[in-house]
């Protein structure tokens, strides 16, 4: 399990010892040797479960899809910023929650959000 990418969509395969690792954070902790830098990367993917292979001296936005199920992945290089921006994310649907949570108890008249008045007339019955 990669802790360096939140749900790593793909394994790439380390041309140096040709082992298969989620990124080059994961490579570098469990190798002691520099991850070789190669221009035909071999990528698995984690959804279909298929090998296949891009040329990285011409990669493209459009090679960030699996070319069998099209699932969406983000390479090694642009792995700092996927990082940050899922983060941002996280953070922006946290705050979309709390603001649902603060919106609901007053449209639902829950038990949970009654105000004074609504009280009065509960008790008076
Ligand atoms: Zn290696
Ligand atoms: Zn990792
Ligand atoms: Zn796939």
């Amino acid at each position: 399990m990669c802790k360096h990418i939140l749900n790593a969509q793909v394994s790439i395969r380390a041309p140096c010892c040709k082992q298969w690792y989620d990124c080059s954070e994961c490579h570098a902790e469990k190798q002691t040797h520099k991850l070789a830098k190669t221009m035909e990367m071999a990528f698995l993917c984690k959804k279909c479960k298929k090998a296949f292979r891009k040329d990285m001296e011409h990669y493209e936005d459009s090679d960030e899809f699996c070319p069998y199920c099209d699932n969406h992945y983000v390479i090694e290089a642009k792995i700092p910023q996927a990082v940050v921006g899922v983060e941002g994310e996280d953070a922006r649907i946290d705050a979309r929650m709390l603001k649902d949570e603060r919106v609901k108890p007053k449209n639902n008249h829950s038990v949970f959000a009654i105000d004074p008045d609504e009280e009065a007339a509960l008790l008076e019955l």
